[in-house]
């Protein structure tokens, strides 16, 4: 949609507005300047256009926006880092709470904690914390938003060593929809701190959360190598190597993509943070064609290392399937899928989830996956619009032919907007369907906050 052709301001939003820039606040409304490049997000496939998106800078902005918003009786969405693929940092004729000003990254006098604004980047968190020789386990891709990943999860890199970047989350200031700016990590909000980790958003806007800081380990990290026609035999012995001898420090995410000219591939990315010895093993295991390993790397170069891959502009249709175990004919699966791949950038990312991700107990956190100990997901992704249908029946046919019975997780942080499986993952355990419901209640009773990680097809809000 082109910027002269947007709706000028509703009367609500042009309310909002006044006050928002009275106080000095950036707000787009349509017909804007910034509006145009405002209302994407990462994902172009969503071609939506909110009434008004404003920036605030603290919690007590927040509140009085979220205030404001529901007296003029206009819906809410909350952004991060715009990078949610169903496109739930946006909506169209909403407020979009667009978190960009609050980035600030704080890590405690004994850099044992880390305070991160609601709307920090990863390579933000990276950029505070590695150079005083610390971390937080986050994602791979730099500009994705801590916000949205932290609340559907976060793996990474470090998910063997420190788990999901939501196990490491030890408190949230929270503005609720009732403008009560309330401390999840308090006892009375026990309850919120338990949804916060891995339940998604739609609870309240996270304007601060408070993490577990670690020591950062020394790391190796690097890329094995391989031509598609090979791929089968090497993930078949990687995956004997995973189960058998992988150690915690040791993090592996085999990608089938294409390469820069344009032959699909088999590309076994992986960090060891302090497991050098293992590195050798899992070179023997793969027996890739080239190899490009870095020994003492620097993390944040290593953090950056898929920026390229994933940049933006793209359209994308993105699809998982969580298991507890892969077999012969789940790798038959996915190589055949990635020789069928449709045009643009595809790929098939295999996640090893191990070592401290299972350390949390299921009914500690509410990520629901916990069961899992692989993700496969199908990414498609391309630039142009007629070639929408192929790329996403694409992803639709990768997942059913990793699971065919159709009883797979999804992941609240990669599934698109018509994830049925999301709500069923959520679903799945009674008791968390319950302290769910409870929490929403007591939080956004009204469901101001209703587009979030939980919103493909929810039963319950
Ligand atoms: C290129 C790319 C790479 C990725 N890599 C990884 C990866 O390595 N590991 C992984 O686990 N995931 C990864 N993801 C998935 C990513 O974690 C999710 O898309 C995540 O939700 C993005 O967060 P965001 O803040 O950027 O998203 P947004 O679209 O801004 O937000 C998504 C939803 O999160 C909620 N939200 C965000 N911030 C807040 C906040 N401060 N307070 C309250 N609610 C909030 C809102 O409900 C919002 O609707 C990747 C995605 C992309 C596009």
């Amino acid at each position: 949609m082109a910027a002269e052709t947007l709706a000028p301001a509703a009367p609500a939003a042009a309310e909002v507005a006044a006050w928002a820039r009275s106080t000095g606040l950036p707000c787009d409304l349509p017909g804007d300047p910034g509006h145009e490049r405002r209302r994407w997000v990462y994902n172009r496939l969503h071609d939506m256009s909110p009434s008004a998106i404003v920036a605030p800078r603290d919690a007590a902005d927040v509140r009085q926006l979220l205030l404001r918003a529901h007296d003029a009786g206009l819906p809410l969405t909350v952004r991060g880092g715009g990078h949610h693929v169903a496109g739930y940092g946006t909506s169209d004729g909403g407020v979009v709470v667009d978190l960009r000003a609050m980035r600030r990254v704080r890590p405690s006098a004994d850099g044992r904690e880390v305070a991160v604004g609601g709307g920090a980047r990863l390579r933000d968190v990276d950029a505070a914390l590695c150079p005083r020789g610390l971390v937080v386990p986050t994602g791979t891709v730099s500009d994705t938003g801590i916000g949205g990943l932290a609340l559907g999860g976060g793996i990474g890199w470090l998910v063997g060593l420190r788990g999901l970047t939501c196990d490491n989350i030890v408190g949230a200031e929270v503005v609720l929809p009732s403008g009560a700016i309330v401390h999840a990590g308090e006892p009375e909000h026990a309850d919120l701190l338990w949804a916060l980790r891995g339940g998604g958003g739609g609870f309240g806007v996270v304007t601060e959360f408070r993490f577990r800081a670690a020591p950062l380990p020394p790391c190796t990290v690097g890329t094995l190598t391989l031509p598609l026609r090979a791929a089968a035999a090497a993930l078949r012995r990687l995956l004997a190597f995973l189960d058998e001898d992988c150690p915690r420090a040791l993090t592996v995410a085999p990608l089938l993509r294409r390469d820069a000219a344009g032959e699909p591939i088999l590309a076994v990315d992986f960090c060891a943070a302090g497991a050098d010895d293992a590195v050798d093993r899992l070179v023997a295991a793969v027996r890739p064609e080239r190899r490009a390993i870095e020994r003492r790397s620097d993390y944040r170069v290593w953090q950056r290392s898929s920026d390229a891959l994933f940049a933006e502009p793209l359209r994308g249709y993105w699809k998982a399937a969580y298991k507890p175990e892969l077999g012969d004919r789940d790798v038959e699966a996915i190589v055949a899928s990635m020789e069928a791949a449709p045009p643009g950038s595809p790929s098939i990312l295999v996640e090893h989830l191990h070592g401290a991700f299972h350390d949390t107990g299921r009914d500690d956190a509410a990520f629901p996956l916990r069961d899992a100990a692989f993700g496969v997901l199908f990414s498609a992704r391309w630039a142009d619009a007629e070639d929408d249908a192929a790329a996403i029946s694409w992803a639709r046919s990768g997942v059913a032919a990793v699971d065919p019975e159709g009883a797979s997780g999804s992941y609240a942080n990669y599934a698109p907007h018509d994830d049925r499986r999301v709500a069923r993952d959520f679903d799945r355990r009674p008791a968390v369907r319950e302290r769910l419901r409870r929490v929403k209640a007591a939080c956004d009773p009204h469901d101001v906050l209703a587009r979030h990680h939980r919103s493909g097809g929810a039963t319950h809000a």
